[in-house]
């Protein structure tokens, strides 16, 4: 529950089970273009906030603070464990994009971000594209990840995928002593942006591959172009492989779900992949590991941290590739406290957050 109210009046925000240290939440609003947006400003101790714009027909406004919240958090750790001097931020718009997107929209939309002075810059996300980010930037400089024409670092997939590759390999190297994919077995649940580069990717390492997907064309094109077996989507949780990769929507590993998986480690992009934070402990405890989606994922907006001093795919795909020593590092964290991996990276990424705060108050 975000917002809790009675008849209409608002008894309680700060008691909210979400709103716990955020600095803070901007609610824009316009009647003309149906603008209805939150902005969640988590921290910008390390930096002005960053994250995309997530536009959802959410059921309630109140699931739409309480998913805002959730997210600027991660992205706050995620940023921190990344290396990143940047803050956690992010923003919803309410509302269905195929029926509500439009030019005015994204122009008061901007007008908004532009209001909040750089404390928040803002990028695409599920249900907003690079060409309405172009639109914002018609009102705000805060904005990043535009097309690579306009000098930006257009979509951040690429980058995801690449991510998620180096976090793979780490996790090759812990578990098999060898950072060598051939002959391998990944299933990856969901073949969309991401999910299709990294299988690209995994096939040129000469990984085998088992795909899943609601969309059937996605699954048609890597059984055809890249020689994938393709598993029904009810059953990728549960086929015999190394890796299992959830590159769809959260969620994936629950009680129940974790009882039947059949891998060694799950390594994927999709973010908040456990149902709840137990789940962690559920994986160690079958001995199955764990790296934490906002370590793996983090490559999207290493891609967007690339811009500043000048944006160069090199310059990118080197700080991408980092994240193999960051989740090397977390796992031996891991191993040295004995604590599951998700723990380890929640901790390393506040311990930052918390010194980057203090000198900021004593500065
Ligand atoms: P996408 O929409 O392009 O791809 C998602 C794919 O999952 C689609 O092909 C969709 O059909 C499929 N899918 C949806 N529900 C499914 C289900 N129940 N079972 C099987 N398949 C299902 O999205 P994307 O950009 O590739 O992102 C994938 C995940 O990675 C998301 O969770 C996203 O939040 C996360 N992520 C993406 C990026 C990025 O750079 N795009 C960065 C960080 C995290």
């Amino acid at each position: 529950m975000g917002v809790i109210s009675d008849g209409g009046r608002v008894l309680s925000v700060f008691g909210s089970t979400h709103f716990m240290d955020h600095e803070s939440v901007h609610f824009g609003f316009d009647e003309s273009s149906g603008l209805r947006s939150i902005v969640a400003i988590h921290s910008t101790a390390l930096g002005p906030s960053l994250g995309g714009t997530r536009f959802y027909p959410y059921i309630s406004d109140s699931d739409a603070l309480t998913d805002v919240l959730r997210l600027s958090r991660s992205m706050s750790h995620k940023a921190a464990l990344a290396g990143l001097d940047q803050g956690g931020g992010k923003a919803v718009i309410i509302g269905d994009p195929r029926q509500l997107a439009s030019t005015s929209l994204f122009e008061k939309y901007g007008d908004f971000i532009n209001g909040l002075c750089g404390r928040y810059i803002t990028a695409a996300d599920v249900g907003t594209t690079v060409a309405n980010m172009v639109t914002v930037a018609t009102r705000t400089p805060f904005v990043k990840g535009l097309p690579m024409e306009d000098g930006g670092s257009g979509d951040p997939s690429p980058a995801t995928a690449r991510g998620v590759v180096a976090a793979i390999k780490a996790v090759a190297a812990q578990c098999w002593n060898t950072d060598d994919l051939a002959g391998r077995t990944v299933a990856i649940k969901g073949v969309g942006k991401v999910g299709y580069d990294l299988a690209e990717l995994l096939t040129d390492l000469g990984a085998s591959l088992i795909v899943a997907d609601v969309n059937s064309a996605a699954t048609d094109r890597a059984e055809r172009e890249l020689g994938a077996a393709v598993a029904a989507v009810d059953s990728i949780r549960t086929v015999k492989c190394d890796i299992f990769a959830p590159c769809a929507l959260g969620g994936d590993l629950n009680s129940s779900s974790i009882a039947l998986l059949n891998c060694e480690a799950v390594v994927g992009s999709a973010n908040n992949q456990l149902a709840t934070q137990r789940d962690a402990d559920r994986l160690k405890n079958r001995g199955i590991l764990y790296a934490p989606d906002f370590l793996v994922n983090a490559g999207g907006i290493i891609n967007i941290a690339a811009e500043t001093g000048g944006y160069t795919i090199e310059k990118s795909n080197g700080m991408v590739d980092n994240i193999y020593n960051t989740l090397l590092n977390i796992l031996d964290t891991a191993d040295r406290r004995d604590v599951n991996p998700h723990v380890a990276a929640l901790e390393v990424a506040q311990q930052r957050i918390d010194t980057a705060r203090k000198q900021g108050d004593n500065s």
